[in-house]
């Protein structure tokens, strides 16, 4: 009687792992598990495999979640690396280090009594880049002019066949005129008046 049921238990038991058995069927199951050593062996057995199945599964998911996790991290630090390189590279060849004003002659030149050139010679040996805002103003007829530039002389690394260390730009002599030059230590304005470039030993306040 005992052997008939350990055997009905033992084809009850996968039914009972799954939660597919009935309560009554639970009822009967455990009190059977409890009181029989060879069916509880077989029941662990059964049980026991598959617990350890779903933890591997569960850890491998983990791992494979963290594999993904770094090599995103390591993906991101790359392209950082990349653009930072890049603005690096660019700073130090497109943009440059704003000029000390010693680094710096200033050869102004009249044409003729309409015109005169203004050229900046960068004197540490590297290139010269100059960025060139023109400052809006108005005429006695209340027409938009240009009334001056503000020059802001950058020192970039030379680049072959880019050693150019000066830059020039051309200013009238029939009108008043500013042109300020925006060192890394000071601001120096020149000014037309009366038809003469002077440099003002006073600097003109000009908002930034
Ligand atoms: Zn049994």
């Amino acid at each position: 009687m005992n052997k008939i049921n350990c055997n009905i238990i033992k084809d009850l038991l996968p039914l009972y792992i799954d939660n597919l058995t009935s309560n009554e069927s639970n009822e009967i199951i455990e009190e059977h598990l409890n009181s029989c050593n060879e069916c509880q062996i077989v029941y662990e057995q059964m049980n026991t495999p598959i617990e350890a199945e779903q933890e591997q599964n569960r850890e491998n998911e983990i791992d494979y979640l963290k594999k993904v996790k770094t090599k995103t991290i390591k993906n991101y630090v790359f392209v950082f690396s990349i653009i930072a390189i890049v603005a690096i590279l660019t700073f130090v060849f497109l943009i440059g280090i704003r000029v000390k004003s010693d680094d710096v002659n200033i050869v102004a030149n009249v044409y003729d009594e309409n015109e005169g050139s203004f050229k900046i010679v960068l004197s540490n040996g590297k290139r010269l880049n100059v960025t060139t805002r023109p400052i809006s103003g108005m005429d006695d007829n209340g027409d938009i002019i240009t009334a001056g530039y503000v020059l802001t002389p950058y020192s970039v690394l030379t680049l072959p066949g880019k050693d150019c260390n000066n830059y020039t730009i051309g200013y009238p002599l029939t009108r008043d005129f500013n042109i300020t030059i925006r060192f890394r230590d000071k601001d120096v304005v020149y000014v037309v008046r009366s038809n003469q470039l002077l440099e003002l030993k006073e600097p003109l306040s000009e908002g930034k």
